[in-house]
């Protein structure tokens, strides 16, 4: 098969201290589960247990059969504690086993496609990603014969991720290439796009070995450049700019899966293990050690951190530790969508003239900058602004790191004036991805990518609706 080279203008590439390592552990089963009734792609679901019932992991506990949804399955075996509207306690009783969901099979290949879906809903995957895999089951918003292109992310350019060779050793990648396999199945008129990162040739030439025969799959190799992750940054990228996705990639017929969810589904398929566990990596400073741990989903992120956090005044992020939120509470519970968990110093807040004594380990976009000087060298991460907020020197930074070819300065400038009318609209205002990336690359410390979020916000309270 013949790999294609795909990018987007714009971007950048993060070489930060703290990466992930491919070294995987698996954590104990812990004392208390808090299993979310609304877990990835779906509304909420019902309960269907109640408290001091006996339960097993993987059973069924919660269910909605006339919404969106995707059910939810215990992830430890023990009794239930508590059930509320949004979540289900279970106390577990420190046994490992799991019970595999039902008709699971290595005889896949003969299996119909009514079979595989009904596995794949009740082991809980159909809830992955942003828009959950489409069954006959009302798992998605889209339908299984309205999907055309579906795009599997391997992508590993955000400033931290899930190692891929972690999260594909000890033979995962046939797997994972027989996962590929199950899902055209269920979506045999689709397209079937994988993009890797390019460092990673090995990879790319192995999974070629095992699908490159397959007409309906191509194989991508792009650049490790952030957001190149963002899905809609992705889609673009790979299917051109006809797919430049306003409110809901569905609406084009594409769905985009990481590369986890298509192992969880041929565990769920072939295996018949559901949906109880997630592999995190542990990214950024405040680790003992930069690794990835295999946890039960429910599990408090307390656990996590009694284990394996520094003493430190750090910052814990899930995701993406430019775009996604910082995590509020210790006792949150590790949920489906888990996949990256950040530890990053607390900064003091701003330093003032910060901008005039740069070193070579502080991050720097500019080539003025000392650290420009040693791109080889991983640069410290902290949550710090390093330097007060300046007025816009029209260095063209944020324009040339922009992904989608919009002037954040520009519509900064509106917006933070409260300014915010439809003109905002013309300058592409609802094509942002809210990265960050071009409030990362402002040397003035502007906050452009919030500024630019609230004008959205503001539009859309208008009435203003995204293409
Ligand atoms: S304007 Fe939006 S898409 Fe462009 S760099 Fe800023 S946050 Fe990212
Ligand atoms: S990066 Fe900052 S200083 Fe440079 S043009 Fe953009 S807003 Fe202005």
């Amino acid at each position: 098969m013949k790999v294609k080279n795909n990018s987007f203008s714009g971007g950048y590439v993060f070489n930060l201290e703290g990466k992930p390592q491919d070294k995987v552990v698996e954590l104990e089963i812990p004392s208390q589960v808090c299993i979310p009734l609304k877990q990835g792609f779906g509304q909420v679901v019902e309960p269907t247990v109640e408290p001091g019932e006996e339960v097993k992991a993987g059973q069924i506990i919660g269910k909605s059969d006339n919404s969106e949804s995707t059910p939810v399955q215990a992830s430890v075996n023990g009794t239930v504690k508590e059930v509320t509207s949004k979540a289900i306690i279970i106390e577990a009783d420190g046994t490992s086993d799991w019970q595999p969901v039902e008709g699971h099979g290595s005889d896949w290949t003969s299996m119909s496609a009514e079979k595989i879906e009904e596995l794949l809903y009740n082991s809980g995957v159909t809830s992955l990603d942003n828009q959950g895999i489409p069954t006959r089951y009302q798992s998605s918003s889209i339908s299984t014969d309205d999907v055309k292109h579906v795009i599997i992310k391997g992508v590993e350019s955000d400033p931290y991720n899930l190692s891929l060779s972690a999260l594909l050793q000890d033979g995962k990648l046939s797997q994972f290439a027989d996962g590929l396999k199950i899902l055209h199945k269920i979506l045999p008129q689709a397209k079937v796009h994988v993009a890797i990162n390019k460092n990673r040739q090995n990879l790319i030439k192995e999974l070629s070995n095992l699908v490159g025969s397959n007409n309906w799959v191509q194989l991508y190799s792009v650049e490790p450049k952030y957001p190149q992750g963002s899905d809609k940054v992705l889609i673009p990228t790979i299917l051109g700019k006809e797919y430049t996705v306003g409110g809901s990639a569905t609406k084009l017929g594409v769905i985009v899966f990481k590369m986890q969810t298509i192992l969880h589904a041929y565990d769920a398929v072939v295996e018949g293990k559901p949906l109880i566990e997630r592999l995190v990596s542990l990214s950024g400073e405040g680790w003992k050690e930069n690794l990835h741990v295999k946890v039960r989903v429910g599990t408090p992120v307390e656990a996590i951190t009694n284990k394996c956090l520094n003493n430190g005044n750090y910052r814990i992020v899930s995701g993406n530790i430019l775009a996604d939120q910082a995590v509020t509470s210790y006792k949150y519970p590790v949920t489906r969508e888990f996949d990256n968990l950040s530890a990053v110093p607390e900064g003091e807040g701003r330093e003032v003239f910060a901008f005039v004594r740069p070193g070579a380990k502080r991050a720097s976009y500019s080539n003025a900058f000392l650290s420009a000087l040693f791109s080889n060298l991983s640069s410290n991460c902290d949550t710090n602004v390093h330097g007060e907020e300046r007025p816009c020197i029209s260095c063209g930074y944020c324009e040339q790191a922009c992904p989608v070819d919009i002037f954040p300065h520009l519509v900064e400038q509106y917006t933070a004036k409260s300014n915010v009318d439809d003109e905002l609209i013309r300058y592409g205002i609802f094509d942002c991805v809210e990265c960050n990336l071009c409030t990362f690359v402002c040397p003035s410390k502007r906050p452009l990518g919030k500024h630019i979020k609230q004008g959205k916000q503001f539009l859309m309270n208008k009435g203003y609706a995204v293409k």
